[in-house]
This record gives structure tokens, sequence and C-alpha cells, in this order.
């Protein structure tokens, strides 16, 4: 991939855009090809809010194989202020500091970092607001 696209689709991956469904207004997210709900495959772009609140979360303490020495981990589920709901890490938190509930935001982090080109790839995860 040469660099210049690259940069093009930085946007899509860094800030919340998905799709929202032309017909019934079913927000995907990831994009997917056809509605969840009604099957329509007319899409318009859409902005996710940042912000939400923890409905539920699992503590891992029992990483993959290969990711042994990985800390334990949090993976919630965000209800987004749009009543869209994503399952999401956390970060930036200790796992005895999360609770059902609690005001979250987006977080973008670098996850990978290809040496040869440069290449640098986000992902989302979800950190409390500090107030
Ligand atoms: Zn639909």
């Amino acid at each position: 991939m040469s660099v210049p696209r690259y940069w093009r689709e930085i946007p899509r991956r860094t800030r919340l855009e998905t799709v929202k469904c032309s017909e019934c207004g079913t927000v995907a997210y990831p994009p997917r090809a056809r509605c969840g709900k009604c099957g329509s495959s007319n899409f318009e772009n859409y902005r996710l809010p940042e912000k939400g609140r923890l409905v539920t979360f699992t503590i891992v303490r029992n990483p993959p194989k290969g990711f042994e020495k990985m800390p334990p981990y949090i993976i919630g589920v965000v209800r987004l202020e749009d009543g869209t709901i994503i399952t999401s890490q956390l970060t930036d938190v200790e796992p005895e500091d999360v609770s059902v509930g609690m005001e979250v935001e987006a977080a973008f982090r670098k996850v990978v970092e290809d040496g040869d080109s440069g290449i640098i790839q986000y992902a989302i995860k979800f950190r409390p607001v500090v107030k």
C-alpha cells in the first residue's frame, strides 16, 4: 500500500466513522454489506459519538495461547450516546476500578508499527472519562 493512500484512509480508522442504513436507520459498526435489521444494502456515512456508558464488562485473566505474558485486560460493552452498542477493549484503567455505568470515551491506540514501511495502525479503545 502506498503511503499517500494510507494517509487518505486514516480518518475512517481513527475517527468513529461507519455507516447507517438509509432505509431503517440502523447503525452498522463495523460497516457491513447488508443491514442486519432490514437487509437493505443502501448505506450512508455515519459518525459515531465518542462518549458512552459501560453496560457490562469482562476481565480476561487467561489470555489466549501466545499472549500468556499479557496482563489481565478488560473487554467492555459500551452504549454510545446515540444508543449504538459496541464491544471494545478498555484502556487506562485497572480492573478493580471498572464499574458498570461509568462514563467512557474513545481513545485511539497505536497497535502496529511496520518498521520497513513506517505504517502505523490504530485501534479504538475506550477509557474512563476523567473529570
Ligand atoms: Zn436497515
